[in-house]
């Protein structure tokens, strides 16, 4: 964030709650507050004001910007940068990779996709929290499978339950 639009934000909460931070407080806050981007610290300081009465025991705290970047951050998500896939050559960067066994009868019996192990790329798609199985392509080819890179994203509404797939040699 640039200073300018800093102050100008501060300004503004300064004028609704009546009180006027020193020029030490003001550095305080910006070295803490300096990572929340131009577009965002407006929405806050409006929002606080919203939210709160115009007395300067209530001027907002460092932290109560903290708290106010994490709403933005949440009622905005398209402004959030998401993070890029990391180039991977075990599964092609896509963090997923797709495989089948011998078939049987001239029929292959199943089919499964399972995040890459060697990065973990497939989190870009699904998050950091839910727990799924993942492999190498080694480990795969080591028990006869044929595999293939994945992609996720392009194939998502056809498989749903990733969870439930290869739990037979996930980690081991
Ligand atoms: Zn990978």
């Amino acid at each position: 964030m640039h200073i300018e639009n800093f102050e100008i934000a501060l300004k503004k909460a300064e004028a609704w709650f009546k009180k006027t931070l020193t020029t030490d407080q003001m550095e305080t806050y910006y070295t803490n507050l300096s990572f929340i981007p131009d577009a965002a610290i407006v929405d806050i300081v409006n929002e606080m004001i919203k939210a709160t009465k115009p007395n300067p025991s209530q001027f907002p705290t460092i932290n109560d910007f903290f708290s106010g970047w994490y709403k933005w951050r949440e009622d905005h998500p398209q402004m959030i940068r998401k993070p890029k896939k990391q180039n991977c050559a075990e599964c092609g960067g896509r963090g997923w990779l797709w495989f089948r066994p011998e078939p049987e009868d001239g029929c292959y019996p199943y089919e499964y996709v399972i995040g890459c192990e060697v990065c973990d790329n497939y989190r870009v798609d699904i998050g950091r929290k839910r727990k799924i199985p993942v492999s190498t392509r080694a480990k795969l080819e080591m028990r006869g499978y044929e595999v293939y890179p994945y992609d996720y994203v392009a194939r998502r509404k056809k498989y749903k339950s990733i969870e439930e797939m290869a739990v037979d040699i996930g980690n081991e």
